[in-house]
């Protein structure tokens, strides 16, 4: 019998990879949203799929599901600076309430719960690469505090249901992961340059742009999160592409990819932007016999390639 696995923030860039994912693996995959930064064309190829359930829902309210769940991904936070700087307590809510109402569901159904963790519990790191064993540099008060906080509780409170009701557990720390379905106004580099070169704009480099970021291509990231769901590893884990590039050779490398004749221009550095990023992915080796497999050139071309279809419509609308 197939097995039902419940993946909230289905209608965004990773839950709705996600759903493709597990319907692929023969799973009844219901799937949850609220859209506050999803679109529901993440997912429209699913609507009559027959694997395939969907239930609008704030997971920050009460949850409840009539099957049996053998599964629960819990990816529903928005995860893009712009949108957690703009909806700061819906941010806080869905990674503290949100979690809890999960991890209840989890206990009552005796499912098995894996929470979608971040590099940034290390916030601006001192320790590079991270490894899982750092315990991260994070300003709680600062603007980026109310993402980063809530993701730390998050892990927190999953241990305590770990450790105190036997709940199983899995917490995955996804570093910058990008790709087709990324809703390109949602202000991260990729989509935001990218964005930039389609409309004939000038790039925007923050800061000098000697911050340096780990580009993980969506495919490898998925597959990472799979083979963590079905191991038996209950602490954290880090996926991500190793390959670290500053923004500023990044922009010439998008220059160079879109072939367009851009500027770039440079802008303040948000407050508490992290300086450096590199995922040490010893531990996923090890455990899970993973590593990404996608290059950034390859990445990016299939990312550009996605970006290039949109409509001008779509192409124009300002950041929400
Ligand atoms: P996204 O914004 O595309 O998707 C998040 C989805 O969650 C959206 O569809 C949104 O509508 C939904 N959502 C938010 N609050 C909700 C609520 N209260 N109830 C129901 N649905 C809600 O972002 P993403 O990049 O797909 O990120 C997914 C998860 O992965 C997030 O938890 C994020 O923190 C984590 N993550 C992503 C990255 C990355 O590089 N993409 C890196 C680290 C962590
Ligand atoms: N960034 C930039 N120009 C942009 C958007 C982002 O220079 O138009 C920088 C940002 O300051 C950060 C890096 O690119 O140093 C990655 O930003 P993103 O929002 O993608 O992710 P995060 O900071 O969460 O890693």
């Amino acid at each position: 019998m197939s097995k039902n696995i419940l993946i909230t923030g289905a209608a965004g860039f990773l839950g709705s990879h996600l759903c493709d994912r597990f319907i692929k693996e023969g799973f009844n995959v219901i799937g949850m949203d609220n859209f506050i930064t999803g679109d529901a064309k993440n997912i429209e190829h699913l609507k009559n799929h027959p694997q395939f359930r969907f239930i609008k829902h704030d997971v920050t309210e009460h949850i409840t599901i009539e099957e049996d769940l053998h599964y629960i991904l819990h990816f529903a936070s928005p995860a893009s600076p712009i949108d957690y700087l703009k909806i700061p307590i819906q941010t806080l809510k869905v990674g503290s309430l949100g979690t809890h109402n999960l991890l209840g569901l989890a206990k009552n159904k005796k499912a098995r719960l894996l929470i979608a963790s971040t590099s940034e519990v290390y916030g601006d790191p001192l320790v590079h690469p991270q490894t899982e064993d750092y315990y991260g540099n994070v300003n709680a008060i600062g603007p980026r505090g109310v993402y980063d906080e809530a993701k730390r509780f998050q892990e927190s409170i999953t241990m305590a249901y770990h450790r105190f009701h036997g709940l199983e557990t899995r917490i995955v720390r996804i570093f910058n992961t990008y790709g087709p379905r990324m809703r390109l106004n949602d202000g991260r580099v990729i989509p935001a340059f990218m964005g930039q070169a389609l409309r004939g704009e000038d790039l925007t480099i923050f800061g000098d742009g000697s911050q340096t970021r780990s580009f993980c291509y969506v495919d490898d990231q998925i597959e990472g999160i799979y083979r963590l769901l079905m191991s038996d590893y209950a602490y954290p884990v880090n996926i991500g592409n190793p390959h670290e590039i500053s923004i500023k050779e990044f922009a010439e490398e998008i220059i160079k990819l879109t072939k367009t004749h851009q500027k770039v221009v440079y802008k303040e550095l948000p407050v508490d932007d992290p300086m450096q990023r590199q995922p040490d992915i010893s531990l996923a080796k090890k455990l899970l016999d993973w590593e990404p497999k996608v290059g950034r050139a390859e990445g990016m071309a299939i990312t550009y390639n996605y970006f290039k279809g949109l409509t001008e419509e779509e192409l124009y609308k300002s950041a929400h």
